[in-house]
């Protein structure tokens, strides 16, 4: 039983996935490599004066897997509610169970349809669906999660990668039972 498993790594579903691994939360990634992230050109990236997207795609990547969390190369096809958590079942024939789901899945919002997840239509540019979730970043199903442009926010790689953070923080405070945070000190 992992504590998060998220589904996507593009910039949101990745964010989310280094501050749970950080955290020291048992976190698998799943993620069917179809996003939007890598067609992109950044020159409004916070920090980062440019770069393409297939390289952010790939650091972020790195960087979840630096923390301990496991990413898989496979399409969620499948999710139910089981006890005490998820299971969720890829198109290459495994099976994962988590306590919570990050649901990151950019313009796709089949995977959260069959969990059972409330949709809504979009409000961005071509988002045509988009998951009904609460400022948290919470769905109508219990330990169900969802980040970035598949939750409804602004289609930008900075928002999106944000989002991911805020929703895996709000999942780590409530499997720790406090509030949490993650500062590191300059050395
Ligand atoms: C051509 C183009 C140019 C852009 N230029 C800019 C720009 O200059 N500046 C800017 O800020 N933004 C730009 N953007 C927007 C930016 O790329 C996106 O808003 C942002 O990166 C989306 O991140 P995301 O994580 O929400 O979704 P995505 O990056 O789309 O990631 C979603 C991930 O979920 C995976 N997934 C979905 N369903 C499943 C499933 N069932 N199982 C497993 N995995 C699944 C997908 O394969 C994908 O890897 C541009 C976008 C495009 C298309």
């Amino acid at each position: 039983m992992y504590d998060i498993a998220v589904i996507g790594a593009g910039p949101a579903g990745a964010s989310a996935a280094i501050f749970a691994a950080k955290a020291g939360k048992k976190t698998v990634v799943i993620d069917s490599d179809k996003g939007v992230t890598k067609r992109a050109w950044f020159e409004n990236y916070y920090g980062i004066l440019e770069i393409d997207g297939p390289t952010l795609v790939e650091r972020g990547i790195e960087q979840l897997k630096k923390f301990g969390a496991e990413y898989v190369r496979d399409e969620a096809v499948n999710a139910r509610a089981v006890d005490g958590g998820i299971e969720i079942e890829t198109a290459g024939g495994s099976t994962y169970r988590a306590k919570h789901v990050i649901l990151a899945t950019g313009f796709s919002v089949e995977i959260g349809e069959k969990l059972g997840v409330k949709t809504k239509d979009g409000t961005e540019p071509r988002v045509k669906t988009i998951y009904d979730v609460d400022a948290a970043g919470r769905t109508n199903i219990p330990g169900v999660w969802a980040a970035g442009t598949a939750a409804g926010v602004s289609v930008h790689g900075v928002i999106t990668a944000g989002d991911g953070a805020k929703v895996a923080i709000n999942v780590i405070s409530e499997l720790n039972g406090s509030r949490y945070v993650d500062h590191d000190v300059k050395k």
